[in-house]
């Protein structure tokens, strides 16, 4: 298996530049993670396939769907591909680099872990500032006009904001200098997350109900469906930093009036 993962970095190095790997393929990489991912919920929420794990009963139009797609393309071009090219220098800079061999697994795993603690604290803090009067108003309301939330909406949002994301998401990988590798590792795994947190099912088999710790959909479709000065929730992927400062109470009190709720209902039965 590394072999195979080596001959093909191999191939990779030996017919791109280091600029056309970090910046176009980053690109390329994270476009097509972030449309396969996101969307099959788009299909699934106008089929009304499992319904049943839907967290919201309102389902999106077909033309507020359309309308995120459009716009996501917009800014993912003239946003995010500008931000890839012109943060190259910095990354190569830090050290960043594609060649063999590849870094072991450990580091890799060690790596991605901190950048997970690492932006999960960044955009705690920043979310909260984003809550406030003037920055939910003028940047933060457009992330906001989807309270229910499918899995492409995860991007949508103010350029402002995307800049902001942006830095949180690359501020880990921007101070180790990692491996090439990793940081499409962690790009494709931080994608996969975020899409996921706002893809609107609960299911089963949703890594929240196994991953202590873990806020996955439920979590963050709480705070999309509340007043902006009432929805708590702020963290990105772990649900520690909305407990530790308390901002996770009015979905923790929900969450124990549905679990006595439904003990209620088995009594009944
Ligand atoms: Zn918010
Ligand atoms: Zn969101």
């Amino acid at each position: 298996m590394a072999s195979i993962i080596e001959s093909a970095w191999q191939y990779l190095i030996t017919n791109f530049s280091d600029f056309q790997l970090a910046c176009l393929g980053s690109f390329f990489l994270h476009e097509s993670v972030f449309f396969l991912s996101g969307l099959p919920f788009i299909y699934l929420e106008r089929a009304g396939w499992l319904s049943k794990y839907k967290i919201q009963t309102k389902n999106n139009s077909p033309a507020a769907q359309e309308k995120c797609i459009t716009r996501l393309l917009l800014y993912h071009f003239g946003v995010n591909l500008p931000v890839m090219i012109f943060s190259y220098p910095v990354f190569s800079y830090m050290g960043m680099r594609s060649s063999l061999p590849l870094p072991s697994w450990k580091i890799v795993l060690t790596q991605i872990i901190f950048y997970f603690i690492l932006e999960d604290f960044v955009f705690y803090w920043g979310h909260r500032v984003l809550h406030t009067k003037w920055l939910y108003k003028h940047v933060h309301s457009v992330h906001h006009e989807y309270a229910t939330p499918f899995g492409l909406t995860s991007e949508y949002a103010h350029p402002a904001e995307i800049l902001f994301l942006g830095f949180a998401t690359i501020v880990g990988p921007a101070i180790t200098g990692p491996h090439l590798i990793t940081l499409w590792l962690w790009m494709v795994v931080r994608v996969l997350e975020t899409v996921e947190a706002h893809c609107g099912y609960h299911f089963p088999w949703s890594l929240s109900n196994f991953l202590p710790l873990y806020g996955g959909a439920d979590f963050h479709d709480y705070h999309h469906r509340l007043l902006y000065t009432k929805s708590g929730n702020y963290s990105s992927t772990f649900t520690y930093m909305d407990w530790i400062f308390g901002t996770d109470k009015g979905y923790r009190k929900l969450k124990e009036l549905k679990r006595v709720g439904a003990e209620e209902d088995n009594k009944e039965m």
